[in-house]
């Protein structure tokens, strides 16, 4: 289940990465991707490439991309906080586990939201940021 939900996190962020790209840039990629074929390291090789490319419209912290934790469902497992590469998370002594630093967020990343077992994790619609990604 863990696994499934790795390669449906990275599903997820290659489709947004793909949405944002410039026709010509999409092209070069797919084709990369079709040479990869199921080879995961070129595969990440190639998602790496594309990420030196891109570049944010506005300052970070200016973009609202973040989770936002329902403390309803949350049981503070710390699935979430152990899991995130950029500490966007951590424990606070009263409200349990929160949101400390919400732009460390990876733009259009949505990792944790996959792995939280309580489904109390969400994001704003995804669609409504890729207009703050673009390449070089
Ligand atoms: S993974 Fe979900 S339930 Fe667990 S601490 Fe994080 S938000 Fe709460
Ligand atoms: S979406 Fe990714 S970078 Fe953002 S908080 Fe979740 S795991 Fe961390």
């Amino acid at each position: 289940m863990p696994k499934e939900n790795n390669k449906k996190a990275m599903r997820k962020m290659g489709q947004a990465m793909m949405a944002t790209m410039p026709l010509q840039m999409k092209f070069q990629v797919m084709f990369r991707m079709l040479l990869a074929g199921n080879d995961e390291e070129k595969r990440k090789k190639i998602m790496g490439e594309v990420k030196q490319r891109r570049r944010f419209t506005h300052p970070r912290d200016q973009i609202e991309w973040y989770p936002t934790i329902d403390h309803l469902k949350c049981q503070g497992c710390r699935v979430c906080l152990e899991f995130c590469p950029k500490g966007v998370f951590a424990e606070d002594a009263d409200k349990g586990v929160i949101v400390s630093r919400p732009y460390e967020c990876v733009m259009l990343c949505s990792g944790c939201e996959i792995k939280c077992p309580h489904e109390a994790i969400s994001f704003p619609n995804r669609k409504q940021f890729y207009r703050y990604v673009y390449y070089i």
